[in-house]
């Protein structure tokens, strides 16, 4: 069998949100009580754009504003969830399967670590993936970034077949 250099294949992601008042905080789609929340186009969930651009990166398919571009109504508010259920369906049609995500998210307040898990499941259930397939690590800015939020995220994939 031929070697396949394709095999397996990693992506890079990252997106940084500004925190404002009288918007919902929403990471990989759940939402947080929080007196402040994250400000974009969409519902602003730094952690799902993070995680959409690196599959996106990893898949060869170019970036998030490709396919979901801010200047288009259909996207104003819209749940970031939609975004990675899209990009899972693109995964198929490639036979591209997830192998594990790893993220950051940078936020100073509130804490995550409560809703970790819930995070974790949403993710994963929005990419129909298993949760152990999926990590989310909490940082702060140790103060100095107390306005934003920012979001990393590195992803493997694995071609299930050999491409055509
Ligand atoms: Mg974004």
């Amino acid at each position: 069998m031929e070697s396949q250099p394709s095999a397996l294949r990693c992506g890079i992601g990252y997106d940084t949100h500004r925190l404002v008042a009288g918007r919902k905080l929403v990471l990989g789609g759940v939402e947080i009580p929080s007196p402040r929340g994250l400000l974009g186009h969409s519902d602003g969930d730094v952690l799902s754009h993070a995680i959409v651009d690196a599959l996106l990166g990893a898949a060869g398919l170019g970036d998030m504003g490709r396919f979901f571009p801010d200047s288009d109504p259909r996207w104003k508010n819209a749940e970031s969830r939609i975004f990675l259920e899209t990009i899972r369906g693109l995964l198929a049609e490639r036979k591209l399967e997830i192998v594990n995500i790893d993220s950051v998210v940078v936020l100073d307040e509130p804490k995550l670590a409560p809703y970790m898990n819930q995070i974790k499941e949403s993710l994963a259930t929005s990419l129909g993936i298993a949760a152990e397939g999926v990590n989310v690590k909490a940082k702060t800015s140790e103060g100095t970034q107390t306005d934003l939020a920012v979001a990393q995220a590195v992803v493997l994939l694995a071609q299930s077949e050999p491409r055509a």
